[in-house]
């Protein structure tokens, strides 16, 4: 792998064969500019594998100086809402701050899709198959047998375009007939035997309401669209990688009958993201929401942008993450401790700090006066001095972690026993009396000299630094400690969720 020397104010990357096809096609010319797309189908809010396509797609525009489509892929009228597309330019717009919002539509391409079915049954290309359903599938055999021509595969072009002609006009009822590729029935490639190009459907579309009643298969719609949208460099999972043969198959005819112009879109598949811990699949990241096992799409815990943005993770993390796992031509298992460690290392640069007590026990200074309150001067990053500081009141009564206690301390337990000194962090070194049963208090004095940023702070150790928070002063909060959704490392479904994953704490 060979790697460019990283740019200013950015870290070092390295090339990858999606990289050097595009930078081969820039330096032969075969393209001007690069353009690439992100396809989603608006059935489901956004997930971290999208997140992968996205920043790959929109990453790639823009360290090349081209451009990059945000476009739904709505090509299957049933399952899809606007809500969902709502929500995906919303977390587009989210982890993409160069994205301008704006949004295209394959169904706005439907008219162009049909006439180029026209002209593909017009020139010999397509023919209207009226078999079964189960005729088609036995026809079409399997990786050991080749297929079978269709009776209907020597239709005249004429009697074909009369024939899509009714179908579109509503004349036949739903699955009566198919419109195919003919290509060939013998092809090793099962995607090249005759692939359905149209289908009939009468189902209400989001955007086109009832205007049609056949819709466009997806391997046949989305080549078109990549065309349409003048899009160089079409970037997909690996699945696809047996459908590209088709996709170029399809371009290059309607090229030849005039329809697309050179340069076409060229298919480059990458691997998927697959995450331990985590399910990816739509159609259970529904169930979640259905079923009210979290709550919501942007629940914490999900693993959909929404819910990461909520959890509180960022944009930055995930093109670390991103750059981190690189593409690949091999499937494989990124460990979610990467991921997390990608936002973690982010959150830790940025994250102002701030103290509160999760299950607070009473810690009274017995030699502090009573009505004193003084101000202690935090810093709002323990690095970074540029997030500033704050005051934070100090008094004789204090909440400390119940944790941060204990009668007999086990080995390497440097926090508060009778006997220990410990710091208060920003505060004062206070030494442990003990601990009274009939007030659940841990009895303390403090040692005057040590306050924080004072010449005297250091004059006495402590090993431990705990925080804490001022009884008086103190607000008390609803606090969500949120697990892994699943312990499993390959999670096979709902049966497999952590029933533990939301604690809650008042
Ligand atoms: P569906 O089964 O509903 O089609 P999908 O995950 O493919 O699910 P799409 O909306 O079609 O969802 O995906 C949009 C784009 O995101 C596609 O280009 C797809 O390749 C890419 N994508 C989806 N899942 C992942 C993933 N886990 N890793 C990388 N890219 C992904
Ligand atoms: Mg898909």
């Amino acid at each position: 792998m060979s790697s460019h020397a990283s740019k200013p104010g950015q870290p070092a990357y390295h090339s990858n064969f999606i990289r050097q096809r595009i930078e081969a096609d820039l330096a032969s010319g075969r393209v001007k500019a690069i353009k690439t797309r992100f396809p989603p189908e608006p059935n489901g809010y956004l997930h971290l594998g999208h997140a992968k396509s996205i920043l790959l797609n929109f990453g790639l525009a823009k360290e090349y100086g081209g451009s990059c489509n945000l476009r739904f892929d709505d090509t299957n009228p049933e399952k899809e809402e606007q809500e969902y597309v709502d929500s995906i330019i919303e977390s587009v717009k989210w982890l993409v701050p160069e994205f301008d919002g704006k949004a295209l539509y394959a169904s706005d391409y439907f008219d162009f899709m049909y006439q180029c079915a026209e002209y593909l049954v017009s020139s010999g290309h397509a023919y209207v198959d009226s078999q079964s359903a189960d005729d088609m599938k036995r026809n079409r055999g399997d990786f050991t047998h080749p297929g079978v021509d269709s009776p209907y595969r020597s239709r005249s072009a004429e009697k074909n375009l009369a024939l899509l002609r009714e179908m579109r006009d509503g004349k036949h009822a739903d699955g009566a007939h198919v419109l195919r590729a003919k290509i060939s029935m013998t092809s090793p490639n099962i995607n090249m035997r005759d692939p359905a190009l149209y289908r009939i459907k009468r189902a209400t579309h989001h955007r086109t309401g009832d205007k049609w009643c056949i819709y466009p298969m997806y391997t046949y719609a989305h080549p078109i669209e990549d065309a349409v949208e003048k899009v160089t460099h079409s970037l997909c999972t690996l699945e696809f990688e047996d459908q590209r043969p088709f996709y170029d198959w399809l371009l290059g005819k309607l090229a030849d009958g005039g329809l697309l112009q050179h340069p076409l879109p060229v298919q480059i598949e990458f691997a998927r993201l697959q995450l331990t811990h985590v399910m990816l699949s739509k159609r259970l990241l529904i169930k979640l929401v259905e079923d009210k096992v979290v709550d919501g799409w942007d629940d914490p815990r999900m693993p959909t942008l929404a819910g990461a943005r909520r959890r509180g993770y960022t944009p930055e993390g995930f093109r670390r993450f991103a750059e981190r796992i690189g593409v690949s031509k091999e499937n494989s298992w990124i460990d979610y401790a990467v991921f997390e460690d990608c936002m973690r290392e982010h959150l830790n640069e940025i994250a102002p700090r701030r103290m509160a007590v999760l299950d607070p026990v009473k810690l009274v200074i017995e030699n502090y006066p009573e009505d004193k309150v003084e101000m202690m001067e935090v810093p709002n990053h323990p690095q970074n001095a540029e997030l500033g500081k704050r005051h934070v009141p100090f008094s004789r009564e204090l909440w400390v972690e119940r944790n941060d206690y204990q009668e007999k301390p086990g080995k390497g337990f440097f926090r508060l026993f009778p006997g220990n000194k410990v710091r208060l962090r920003y505060g004062y070194v206070v030494e442990c009396i003990g601990y009274d049963n009939l007030t659940d208090t841990v009895r303390c004095k403090y040692l005057s000299e040590t306050r924080s940023g004072t010449p005297g702070a250091d004059s006495v150790k402590a090993k431990g630094n705990i925080h804490w928070v001022n009884v008086k002063h103190a607000h008390r909060a609803e606090i969500r400690v949120y697990d892994w959704l699943f312990v499993v490392e390959k999670p096979n479904g709902i049966e497999n969720i952590n029933l533990a994953s939301l604690k809650k704490t008042y």
